[in-house]
């Protein structure tokens, strides 16, 4: 077992970090961190892009397409019935994991992107209306940005943008003076992938509620790096994609509170989400169905279940922890290297390592890094108005997962100086 391996499972009496789990195992758990890129062994920090997946995910979907293959819902046979099971039971595996009251309200879309849509063409189009505004901030993606701005065309909402401040904290204080009667909106990432910050999402919360507004989480990098109660949170709605969480891509989550759910029209329309259609009119199928049409993903949702199966078993508490720690190391290596400037260093901080370095461009550096094996990546990680905001088209970003090591980080910073010298 390697030192950081060793570190992770038993801990340090110098470190008190509350790490309880096998790095070793869990590395041999996913098979695509085991190759070489390049002749090198491969160190994965791409994670905020999208995250790997374990053997009991692409076995737990082996298995649905070997053994239960079929269509969910509508089928009097066995395959049918047997896929319906696994999928509804997926659907109450989500409910649990971010502790939502009720299966019902754990709607299935294509990742965090579909469930920001729904919200903004279902929740904000029927009740929000010309001069109402939608409070977004600084460091959104812009899946959390275009939608409302299609709104504001479409319907006259006013889109105000929350500021932050140079070290990319969320200003708590300037976010409650925008709030007013006016404000009946408000969608906020709880962890910003272009910076790692970690927003005050429940003070969020209850300020927006406050003034009467709804409010949506943006749970896109969150849910794989810190606990998520919705319940706790009190948020009105909350998206998540299976593929930043171990688990298939083309899979997300939507969850939302039952009577906003039970009020807001249908989004998509087709199949599965209806009750009964005829010519003189339709009516809706009951939650969560109302918001599903079509053929589900059924080997995505199966598949996401075993994703969160995974986490729970380790434990995100367990695995913050780590990855806090690994987060720690790796800033302070950085920041040993000349000319290398942090883009983002909040107080409340996770998994994401974003940075510059004076007369590098990122994507000559993520090239070179790529020729050592190392997988990061460069660009304006679909934030670009945080990008304006710190003066930069472009940073390189090294996201955490908790499979990676602290010799992941040393390997990192090794291949940088080694890129360095060759473009300078
Ligand atoms: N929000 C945030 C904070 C993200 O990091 C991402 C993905 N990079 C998204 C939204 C969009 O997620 P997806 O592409 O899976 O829909």
């Amino acid at each position: 077992m390697n030192q950081a391996a060793n570190m992770a499972t038993k801990g340090e009496p110098s470190q008190p970090q509350a790490v309880r789990f096998d790095l070793e195992k869990v590395r041999s758990d996913f098979p695509t961190l085991n190759q070489k890129v390049s002749g090198h062994d491969l160190v994965y920090l791409d994670n905020g892009a999208s995250t790997q997946k374990p053997q009991q995910v692409i076995d737990t979907i082996k298995a649905y397409y070997e053994n239960d293959n079929s269509n969910v819902h509508r089928g009097i046979h066995t395959l049918s019935q047997r896929a319906t099971d696994k999928f509804e039971a997926a659907r109450v595996t989500v409910q649990s994991f971010i502790n939502a009251e009720s299966d019902a309200q754990i709607i299935f879309t294509n990742g965090t992107t579909e469930s920001i849509n729904l919200v903004a063409h279902s929740y904000a189009r029927a009740f929000l209306q010309a001069g109402d505004e939608i409070i977004i901030s600084t460091m959104e993606h812009h899946s959390n940005i275009v939608p409302w701005q299609l709104l504001e065309q479409q319907i006259g909402i006013k889109l105000v943008v929350a500021p932050i401040d140079k070290n990319g904290n969320f200003l708590l204080d300037e976010y409650t003076k925008l709030l007013s009667e006016k404000t009946k909106f408000v969608s906020i990432t709880q962890l910003s992938n272009a910076l790692g910050t970690i927003t005050p999402i429940k003070a969020i919360i209850e300020a927006a509620h406050n003034v009467g507004a709804k409010v949506m989480v943006d749970g896109a990098q969150a849910i794989a790096h810190t606990e998520v109660d919705v319940q706790a949170l009190d948020c009105d709605f909350y998206a998540f994609s299976g593929h930043k969480i171990f688990s298939p891509t083309g899979i997300g989550v939507l969850y939302g509170k039952r009577e906003l759910l039970d009020a807001m029209p249908p989004y998509q329309s087709g199949g599965d989400m209806i009750k009964v259609v005829s010519f003189s009119g339709t009516t809706f199928n009951e939650l969560p169905h109302k918001f599903e049409a079509g053929t589900p993903n059924i080997a995505g949702v199966i598949g996401l279940a075993a994703g969160l199966d995974y986490v729970s078993d380790i434990g995100i508490a367990n695995i913050a922890a780590y990855e806090k720690e690994l987060l720690d190391y790796g800033t302070h290596r950085l920041s040993e290297i000349e000319g290398l400037s942090m883009i983002g260093s909040a107080d409340n901080k996770a998994s994401i390592l974003s940075f510059q370095i004076n007369g590098v461009h990122a994507s000559d550096l993520g090239t070179l890094l790529d020729h050592q094996g190392i997988a990061i990546r460069v660009g304006h990680h679909c934030a670009m108005p945080v990008m304006e905001f710190f003066g930069v088209d472009a940073t390189a970003r090294a996201s955490l997962a908790f499979y990676n090591s602290k010799e992941d980080i040393d390997a990192l910073v090794a291949a940088i100086n080694k890129a360095v010298m060759m473009l300078k």
